[in-house]
């Protein structure tokens, strides 16, 4: 069923691999083309444009899109009581490896009367964006909220679309969300439009404010990307984090069933989301696609998922080694990795590029995306090499603060000169200087 590339002959160097390997053809540039007009629109227009968008994308026109806080609690009301214990389930355990994520202020003195201090100031207000389109995820309040509230940020608003089921209100179980985490403030805009009115600002029809903000955080589909890419700048945006994507290294020793379990699993959220087994097994990969082909056609969203697994950007890769899977699942660098193999936590240790690792049978990344402790807003197309999932620090910024006594200043100040007349730029010398010299 997954399409197999096979590196058992030779796995090649990191340009032809990240080449061979399964990839999403997402063209955000392209859906740049797309949000541009939006973007721009509600800039221009704030809220009217926002309705329009939401009467063309999600096919209902709110009459007014700020949630009034009474109804996030209503919502809190009636929630079905297992889903609110599991929500503060998740919550407490994503709140307790958080806590532990805080950064503290460090001196240090770099010479007598001389020191620097590294402060770590919360950004003051953050926008954060819960998908709502083929699914609701409150979960993803949570992994936004939970952070943002722990690094000390004051304001925080949350998007969500409005859904035209729940007359143009973002999904009850979000606004639940919402207020089981002390969040007051809820707009119900989706895609794009969500993006360029909390970069910019509105008014709402009944005149209440809608404040810009300095960060915007979340995942989203292909235009929520494309419109965080474009605003970024005026805001700043944590990593891209697209259609969702689950990479398994596995050997013989994995269970196929739960293999095939996990690759459905991420599979479910998007017709665009990437599952990627790599393995030393061929066996296990003969076993997996048989396995696939007995649960998908039995799990609910049996279409996307097929769809899914289809795509260009799922796949079998076979490789001859372990250590050969590891070069490959590095050059991948999945959004979601797990290792299913003989001494996982060992072979989990030596994976240098993921956005999450999830060690051994009884860590599916099922469990990451609701109730490990863990954040489940992570980098994804690669962009794990280089960036980290959310955290705490996403909602710090350092500010270093320089504290020097005259003496320390003087002691160093020939240096200073000398890097300042080799860099041709003597006013800067001089400004030190003037501190020594007798006015004339
Ligand atoms: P979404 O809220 O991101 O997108 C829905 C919005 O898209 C709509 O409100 C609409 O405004 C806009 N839209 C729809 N069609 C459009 C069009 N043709 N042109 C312009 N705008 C349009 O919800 P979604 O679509 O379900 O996508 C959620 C994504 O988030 C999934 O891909 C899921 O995998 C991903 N996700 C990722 C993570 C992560 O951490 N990486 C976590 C949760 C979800």
């Amino acid at each position: 069923m997954l399409t197999r590339t096979d590196l058992r002959s030779t796995v090649p160097g990191p340009a032809r691999l990240r080449a061979a390997l399964p990839r999403p053809e997402l063209d955000v540039d392209g859906a740049l083309h797309r949000v541009r007009p939006v973007v721009e629109a509600v800039r221009e227009r704030g809220v009217e444009a926002v309705l329009e968008f939401a009467e063309q994308f999600d096919r209902v026109r709110p009459d007014a899109i700020r949630v009034p806080e009474a109804e996030l609690t209503a919502a809190l009301d009636k929630l079905d009581p297992a889903v609110r214990e599991a929500l503060e389930e998740a919550i407490a355990r994503t709140r307790m490896a958080h806590a532990d994520q805080q950064r503290t202020e460090v001196t240090t003195q770099i010479a007598a009367g001389g020191t620097v201090t590294q402060r770590w100031l919360p950004v003051a207000r953050v926008g954060l964006y819960a998908p709502g389109g083929l699914a609701v995820y409150p979960s993803t309040v949570i992994m936004n909220v939970v952070p943002a509230q722990t690094a000390g940020v004051g304001s925080l608003v949350v998007c969500s679309p409005p859904q035209a089921e729940h007359g143009g209100r973002p999904h009850p179980t979000i606004l639940a969300a919402a207020a089981l985490l002390g969040v007051t403030e809820v707009w119900a805009a989706g895609g794009a439009q969500a993006v360029a009115l909390m970069t910019y600002g509105g008014t709402d029809t009944d005149g209440t404010e809608l404040d810009p903000v300095d960060m915007i955080t979340g995942p989203g589909n292909i235009y929520v990307t494309a419109a965080k890419r474009m605003v970024r700048g005026s805001v700043g945006i944590d990593a891209e984090a697209g259609p969702t994507e689950i990479a398994i290294l596995a050997d013989h020793t994995a269970d196929p069933v739960h293999v095939a379990a996990d690759l459905i699993s991420q599979a479910e959220h998007d017709p665009m989301a990437a599952s990627v087994l790599v393995t030393d097994s061929p066996e296990l990969a003969d076993a997996v696609d048989a396995e696939l082909a007995r649960q998908v056609p039995a799990t609910k969203h049996h279409e996307r998922v097929a769809t899914a697994l289809r795509g260009k950007q799922s796949g079998c890769v076979l490789v001859s080694t372990l250590d050969d899977g590891l070069s490959v699942v590095d050059a991948y660098a999945a959004e979601h990795l797990e290792v299913q193999t003989e001494n996982a936590r060992e072979v989990a240790l030596r994976v240098r590029n993921a956005g999450a690792i999830f060690v051994g049978p009884y860590a599916p990344v099922s469990l990451g995306d609701y109730c490990a402790g863990s954040n489940h807003v992570l980098p994804t197309v690669g962009c794990a090499r280089h960036s980290s999932g959310l955290s705490v620090q996403t909602f710090l910024r350092g500010v270093q603060v320089v504290d020097y006594t005259r003496e320390a200043l003087q002691d160093v100040s020939a240096k200073v000169v000398a890097l300042a007349n080799a860099e041709d730029l003597p006013a800067h010398g001089q400004a030190v200087l003037a501190r020594f010299q007798e006015p004339s």
